[in-house]
């Protein structure tokens, strides 16, 4: 067995090499699933794209998970919000809904490729600054501490994400790493493993989504754009509030980039 602490992924496993062994990375992308955890985030999106909201779900009968759908060029695009929580009202961020809106359109849909868009907290001595638009690199959790060998390395559960060189190259996007985990301030705890993981960009989905995506061999991407400063003077939740719908306006605008450049190509093309 290979030493999972050498090369736990992209090591020739991954979703993009599956994908082109069945010949996915040949043709081109015909559909996208793209998800968004709040809705202040998706609505832009679903209006620049005309998508329209499913009358009959896809998804099992009570669930807050909503699809948009429409067409733009060749490609279907698929817009999933988890919806807010039924008991509480508000949007369902974090990974447990991340995870489950996930496996559902993966098994719905059979996406090409999975966007998973939204804001980030970013750091500045990683050269983030706000509405700043990043492509995640690779993501792990920070909030997963299992102090025994290898399931130290399962709770950190790093993933690349699936390659587009070409992409973050004519979109001139900036890549760094992101950490996940399922609060928005930061202990000093998350903060020790946010350090060890190198990131750049901090957020509540990203490798949640990702480790549904691997184990289902779907081609995962982050754009995450930032809405505040971690290592910064201001008090997240304020600078979150403050900048979001400033923040989403750059998003919006990026998650069209990125359809537009998709539309037409290969997999093995971006
Ligand atoms: N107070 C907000 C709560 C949203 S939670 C509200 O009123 O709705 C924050 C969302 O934005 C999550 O989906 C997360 O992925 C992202 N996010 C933005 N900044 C973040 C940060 N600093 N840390 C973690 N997640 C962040």
């Amino acid at each position: 067995m290979r030493n999972p602490q050498m090369a736990p992924h992209g090591d020739g496993s991954g979703a993009a090499e599956e994908a082109a062994a069945g010949g996915a990375e040949k043709r081109p992308v015909s559909t996208i699933v793209i998800l968004i955890a709040m809705q202040t985030e998706a609505l832009p999106v679903v209006n620049r794209f005309q998508l329209v909201e499913d009358q009959d779900s896809l998804f099992p009968k009570g669930v807050p998970w909503v699809r948009y759908h429409g067409t733009y060029k060749d490609l279907n695009i698929n817009l999933i919000w988890p919806g807010k929580d039924p008991s509480s009202g508000v949007d369902s961020v974090g990974t447990i809904s991340a995870s489950l809106v996930t496996y559902a359109s993966i098994q719905a849909l059979q996406p090409d490729l999975i966007i998973n868009a939204g804001t980030a907290g970013g750091f500045k001595a990683k050269g983030a600054s706000i509405s700043d638009v990043f492509l995640a690199s690779e993501v792990a959790f920070h909030d997963r501490r299992i102090p025994i060998p290898v399931f130290d390395l399962y709770g950190v559960g790093l993933r690349p994400a699936f390659s587009t060189p070409n992409l973050v190259k004519e979109l001139n996007l900036k890549v760094g790493k992101m950490s996940t985990g399922d609060s928005l301030d930061m202990s000093q705890q998350d903060e020790a493993t946010i350090f060890a993981n190198d990131a750049t960009l901090k957020d509540m989905e990203g490798a949640a989504v990702a480790y549904v995506a691997d184990i289902l061999k779907v081609p995962a991407i982050f754009v995450k754009a930032v809405t505040d400063i971690v290592d910064g003077d201001k008090p997240t939740a304020e600078e979150f509030l403050q900048n979001l719908a400033a923040v989403t306006a750059a998003l919006d605008q990026t998650v069209c980039q990125v359809v537009e450049f998709i539309n037409g190509k290969c997999l093995s093309d971006l």
